[in-house]
């Protein structure tokens, strides 16, 4: 059968979810999200949900802080509730470190992102169970923290179907149909919906989907384990979240009384659709060990529970989100590799301009185009990027 809408998300994430949104926001009539299983299955519904705003680029400083905007008053800007929780970030890293972290500092402070380099005694303030280090430098948001990721993607959801949206499940895309220089069709196994306007934001199958139209973008899908341990809450009954560069782990606070730690760990490409989502024992131990040298008492924890998910990434580790070039109607958004979830309100604001004005007006997102892996005009990436989640 073939339905007639007006544009078609492929890709049920945060991204795809937010796009759908922001579309029906701008008063695209009826939109359709097509999503292969449920929504946030994909990396969306493991993350660890981090949002801050230390960055080595400019314009994913100013996504994170656009985003994080939202974030704070989801209610009242989107509707519904993303359980953002503030807890701070803190990042730490050894001195010889320091350059990258003044210079993504400097990044933050000319965007507007409170944040400030602070000292020793004054970390030891904000993060009081930690163990710190001479030799180390510290950079501290005292207003970022965490949310619920797929919870943030059901909320995106549920207001665009508010708005006239429509979101199918358990239904893959398997082609994209162009004719000549324009999209015209999607296709699943069942239905044709004819449409001028397709937007991919499939996450870790886009290496394997975007071939098959020609698109060629470098991007793997890699995967990535993070777990929870369970406090010894008298000796440590909170802590703020953050990265540490010394020790390469990431963690935030869970909950009462969970910590949540990853590092980001550098893996091989996975197919998606099989790789091993359980967590290995050498990760575990491994990680908390490292947790423990930065929080000691962390190491009384008691493991509670764990996961894998998948990274999207390209070479400098920044999304694409973009128009095909040579195909009218045609849109990517994907490769957010570890940090794309605190992004996800801005993107989908970029992309419905994108789409509907030909420009994204709330931040110039021309490092983010497709063109830069040809062109060679790869962005910056100051340190050991993908401890930070
Ligand atoms: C372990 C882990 C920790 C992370 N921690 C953080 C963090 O702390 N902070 C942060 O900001 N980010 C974090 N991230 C990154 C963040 O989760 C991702 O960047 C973000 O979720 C990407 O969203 P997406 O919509 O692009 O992709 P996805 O969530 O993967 O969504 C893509 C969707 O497309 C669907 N799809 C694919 N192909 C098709 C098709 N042919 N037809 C229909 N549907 C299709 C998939 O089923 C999937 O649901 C983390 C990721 C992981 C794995």
């Amino acid at each position: 059968m073939t339905v007639t809408t007006d544009a078609v998300i492929v890709g049920g994430g945060v991204m795809g979810t937010s796009i759908l949104y922001n579309l029906a926001k701008q008063g695209v009539r009826s939109p359709l999200l097509l999503e292969r299983e449920t929504l946030g299955s994909g990396s969306t519904g493991r993350s660890s949900g981090l949002i801050r705003m230390h960055y080595s680029t400019e314009v994913n400083t100013r996504l994170a802080w656009e985003s994080y905007k939202v974030f704070k008053n989801f209610d009242d800007v989107v509707g519904g509730d993303p359980a953002f929780v503030k807890c701070g970030f803190i990042v730490i890293a050894p001195d010889e470190q320091a350059g990258g972290i003044a210079h993504n500092t400097a990044i933050q402070q000319r965007v507007g992102v409170p944040v400030s380099l602070i000292s020793k005694d004054e970390a030891q303030e904000v993060a009081p169970g930690f163990k710190l280090n001479d030799g180390e430098t510290y950079a501290w948001e005292p207003e970022s923290g965490h949310a619920d990721p797929s919870g943030t993607a059901l909320a995106f959801a549920q207001r665009a179907r508010e708005l006239g949206a429509d979101v199918q499940l358990e239904s893959p895309v398997t082609n994209v149909e162009i004719e000549g220089d324009r999209v015209v069709a999607v296709t699943t196994a069942t239905e044709r919906y004819e449409t001028p306007i397709v937007v991919l934001a499939t996450g870790p199958w886009s290496a394997r989907f975007f071939p098959k139209l020609g698109i060629e973008i470098p991007l793997e899908a890699t995967r990535h384990e993070v777990f929870f341990i369970k406090r010894p809450l008298d000796r440590l009954p909170h802590h703020p979240g953050g990265a540490d560069i010394a020790n390469l782990t990431y963690f935030r606070p869970e909950g009462t009384d969970l910590t949540l730690v990853g590092n980001g760990n550098v893996e091989q490409e996975v197919d998606p659709d099989t790789y091993n989502p359980k967590p290995s024992m050498d990760y575990l131990e491994n990680i908390w060990m490292r947790l423990a040298q930065r929080i000691p008492d962390i190491a009384d924890g008691e493991y509670f529970t764990g996961y894998a998910g998948l990274y999207t990434s390209t070479p400098d580790l920044h999304p694409v989100v973009d128009k095909v070039e040579g195909i009218n109607g045609l849109y990517v958004c994907t490769g957010f590799s570890g940090h794309g979830f605190k992004l996800s309100p801005a993107i989908g604001t970029c992309m419905a301009q994108l789409i509907l004005e030909g420009e994204a007006k709330l931040v110039d997102i021309s490092p983010l185009r497709m063109s830069r892996f040809t062109d060679g005009d790869l962005n910056g990436i100051t340190y050991d990027f993908r401890v930070i989640a």
